[in-house]
């Protein structure tokens, strides 16, 4: 048995060998065959320190667990989420310090289908809804990433908002000074977008 079907936080060379990485655990949860894991091996190291080659910024949403979409162990992934996975001034901070500090060689911008915190952004950009609570900050906050799709959409305007929102914040991410858009110029980080499938578990890259 190898390291990695133990979960032993095996190191990855690359931007590339991260995302393939990322590829390949997906595939095997879609197929419901997850690596065997023994997660108490490998403890006593974690607890010295960590190096996750990835990082997620993914939704709240309970049915959307990235380190079971991408088959990966404790120690593996640095994942930040909040309701729509867009960045905020402390979701950026913390994927500064994945990438800077801890040395992620990826960060994936994760949205998924019927997302409610979408479909509510796209609610109050039609309709005018106003949300009780820190909920309407929420909404607003995530207002520019989806506004456009409203005016060019297909047939599925809720999908099509998704990919936008997830678009819109890898396009921040890749942008963000003075931290993040040094490593993208360098190679030794890439950003990237993809939306989850709640039907079928497949992370459909962008
Ligand atoms: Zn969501």
């Amino acid at each position: 048995m190898s390291d990695a079907s133990l979960g032993g936080n095996t190191p990855v060379a690359s931007p590339a060998a991260a995302l393939t990485r990322l590829v390949e655990g997906n595939a095997r949860y879609v197929a419901n065959q997850p690596l065997e894991r023994d997660f108490s091996a490998g403890r006593a190291a974690r607890a010295q320190g960590q190096a996750p080659f990835a990082a997620i910024l993914g939704c709240a949403d309970s049915r959307v667990a990235p380190e079971l979409a991408f088959d990966q162990s404790p120690g593996d992934l640095f994942v930040v989420r909040v309701a729509g996975n867009f960045v905020t001034a402390e979701g950026l901070g913390s994927l500064e310090f994945g990438a800077a500090v801890l040395g992620v060689k990826l960060i994936l911008v994760l949205g998924h289908s019927s997302c409610g915190a979408v479909n509510a952004t796209v609610k109050a950009l039609r309709e005018g809804n106003a949300f009780p609570g820190h909920i309407a900050a929420l909404v607003d906050a995530m207002q520019p990433g989806i506004a456009p799709v409203l005016q060019h959409h297909g047939h599925d305007l809720e999908q099509d908002a998704v990919i936008a929102n997830v678009r819109h914040n890898v396009g921040r991410l890749r942008a963000a000074a003075p931290i993040l858009s040094d490593l993208v110029a360098r190679h030794q980080l890439r950003v990237e977008g993809g939306v989850y499938d709640l039907a079928t578990g497949v992370v459909h890259l962008l």
